[in-house]
């Protein structure tokens, strides 16, 4: 240190932003009264003022890791950021999320079922989106906490989604009682069904008294939710064909109310001749759910009392249902149905997984595509491998 640089005068403390005491300018290892002389060797220097460009651009803040107390009672106190981070945790792949998720739902458990579970679908343009933003608006004003998930398995498969964009409600989305959460981004339907039942379950345990579950009526997806939800709604278009509405009989079967939507203007009067004509068919069918008659109506968005009128069937549904015990069987039901599939994919995804298996699979398809040996040969065959691999397991590990 050059004599010069040993003789500058300390400089004075710089007065602390956050109003508490000033800090001494001399630290307390500082011999008394050396401060100024030359022959001690130890300077405090001036700290570094934040630059302006730094403060500018602040370093995001690191999210603090949750614990299993803080996702419990952040979710139970209806803390929003809180709820959407144990959706996320519900929707991770990673293994140490999924077992804390697992342990989050036993806990929420208690807390959940409180809800009116009403799933809704129809080709896409059928209008369930613009019905979905009037009636969850007319819900939560009227004092219901509702939240809206989307079960889209096409987001996985095209990267794109039909369903769950935020933008498509944006009223509802800004409602302080309505939830809107998108569909999981990655998985089969059925891995896509299980994040979102488990999302439900999450929502009532947070409060919210009304799920609506929205899906496109295509393929699969309607059983699926049919399977999750205690009301299924269909919504139709007046004069859409049935083929075009992919109006499967077992859809049309699965449903508890069919709508047909946009009855206003000058299309109340064919919504009114289908509705009609729906209701001649259902007369032929198996209700959904016993002790209901399923029956089809009309609604239109642009006309809320038509909304109001629509969920005052539901309201119906739930009170009769609940009162005749079928509601409780339903969700029992539910429940063991769901534990099944789990463990079918389980034991699916395990299968495919298996080196042996995915070794033997490429030519077995060929030779099963080529009329080379039958279909159940070759199931069998690969069953039979998994067998053998399972049982070198065994013997490895005693
Ligand atoms: P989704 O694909 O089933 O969600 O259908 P959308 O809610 O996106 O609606 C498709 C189109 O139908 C949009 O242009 C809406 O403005 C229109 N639409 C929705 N509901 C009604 C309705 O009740 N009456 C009329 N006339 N048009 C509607």
């Amino acid at each position: 240190m050059s004599p010069d640089s040993a003789s500058l005068p300390l400089p004075p403390s710089p007065e602390p932003a956050c109003g508490c005491a000033a800090a001494p300018a001399v630290p307390d290892w500082v011999p008394l009264g050396s401060e100024h002389d030359p022959k001690f060797a130890c300077r405090v220097m001036a700290g570094v003022a934040p630059d302006a460009a730094a403060a500018s651009h602040p370093q995001p803040a690191r999210r603090r890791q949750l614990s299993l107390d803080d996702y419990t009672r952040g979710v139970l106190a209806a803390d929003i950021a809180i709820l959407s981070r144990a959706i996320t945790l519900v929707e991770s792949h990673c293994p140490s999320d999924q077992a804390l998720a697992q342990q989050l739902l036993t806990r929420l458990l208690p807390h959940t079922g409180r809800s009116m579970r009403v799933g809704i679908t129809g080709v896409p343009g059928a209008g369930k989106s613009t019905l979905i933003e009037t009636l969850g608006c007319l819900l939560c004003d009227q004092g219901h906490r509702l939240a809206v998930l989307a079960v889209d398995p096409s987001s996985s498969v095209s990267g794109g989604s039909i369903l769950g964009d935020k933008t498509r409600m944006e009223n509802l989305a800004r409602h302080p009682h309505a939830y809107i959460r998108p569909s999981p981004a990655s998985g089969s339907l059925g891995g896509v069904a299980r994040k979102s039942r488990e999302t439900m379950l999450l929502c009532e345990a947070a409060g919210f008294d009304v799920i609506l579950v929205e899906t496109v009526g295509v393929g699969q997806n309607e059983i699926t939710v049919r399977s999750m939800v205690d009301f299924f709604l269909l919504i139709m278009l007046a004069g859409a064909g049935d083929e075009l509405q992919g109006m499967k009989k077992g859809v049309i079967e699965s449903a508890d109310l069919l709508a047909v939507n946009k009855a206003d203007g000058d299309n109340i009067q064919r919504a009114k001749l289908a509705a009609a004509e729906s209701n001649r068919v259902l007369s032929f069918l198996q209700p959904a759910t016993p002790g209901w008659k399923t029956r089809c109506t009309t609604c239109s968005a642009h006309l809320p009392a038509s909304l109001t009128e629509l969920w005052g069937i539901i309201d119906q549904f739930m009170l009769v249902t609940r009162e005749s015990g079928a509601l409780a069987a339903r969700r029992e039901r539910q429940a063991v149905e769901w534990m099944h599939a789990m463990i079918e994919e389980e034991l699916r995804e395990r299968f495919l997984r298996n080196p042996r298996i995915r070794h033997l699979l490429p030519d077995l398809e060929q030779q099963v595509a080529s009329n080379q040996i039958p279909a159940a040969t070759a199931a069998r065959l690969l069953l039979a491998e998994e067998d053998a691999s399972l049982q070198d397991t065994r013997h490895k590990t005693t």
